[in-house]
């Protein structure tokens, strides 16, 4: 099994075919890594969340990562890190960004973001508050072996 290097357009295209990605961020040299559900354009990372630990910590501290990979078996793989920063798409100034990122995520996140509508009815919980936030890429480094 050879192992190389990515390129960058190998890692975009990596990037916007996964669904679920690993978040990684930290806050006080913790790191903290949670699975979610994430739609991709060339420039940013979108994603749907309920409001909680990760972005208490994102907006702390703003730079974070995600890593995503495609695992065919184990000598037929692919792993794509992308390093950037977080920024919240809050209404109405990230009105147009909102609808780019709803319009990406519920191509296939339909389950997702139902999920939190039904929670948010169910429980009447503020804390379920749906928010949408992007990654903003700075750059990407990727490993396959195929
Ligand atoms: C396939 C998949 C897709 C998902 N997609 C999304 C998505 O698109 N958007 C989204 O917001 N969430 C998504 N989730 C849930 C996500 O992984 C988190 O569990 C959730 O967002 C809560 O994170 P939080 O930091 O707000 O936790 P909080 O509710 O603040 O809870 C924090 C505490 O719970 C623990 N905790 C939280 N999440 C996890 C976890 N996943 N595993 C183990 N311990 C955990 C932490 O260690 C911490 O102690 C997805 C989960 C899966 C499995």
């Amino acid at each position: 099994m050879e192992m190389k290097e990515l390129s960058p357009k190998e890692c975009h295209a990596i990037l916007q075919r996964a669904e679920t990605g690993r978040l990684g961020c930290s806050f006080e040299n913790q790191p903290y890594i949670v699975p979610v559900s994430i739609a991709c354009d060339d420039d940013s990372i979108y994603v749907f969340a309920t409001f909680g630990q990760k972005i208490k910590w994102m907006r702390a501290n703003p730079k974070v990562c995600l890593q995503v990979d495609e695992i065919k078996d184990h000598s037929r793989w692919s792993s794509v890190v992308a390093y950037g920063r977080y920024q919240e798409l809050p209404e109405p100034q990230f009105k147009q960004q909102r609808e780019h990122a709803r319009k990406l995520l519920q191509q296939r996140h339909d389950w997702w973001l139902n999920a939190v509508a039904e929670r948010r009815i169910a429980t009447k919980d503020v804390s379920v508050e749906p928010m949408f936030f992007r990654i903003q890429i700075d750059s990407v480094t990727g490993l396959g072996t195929e």
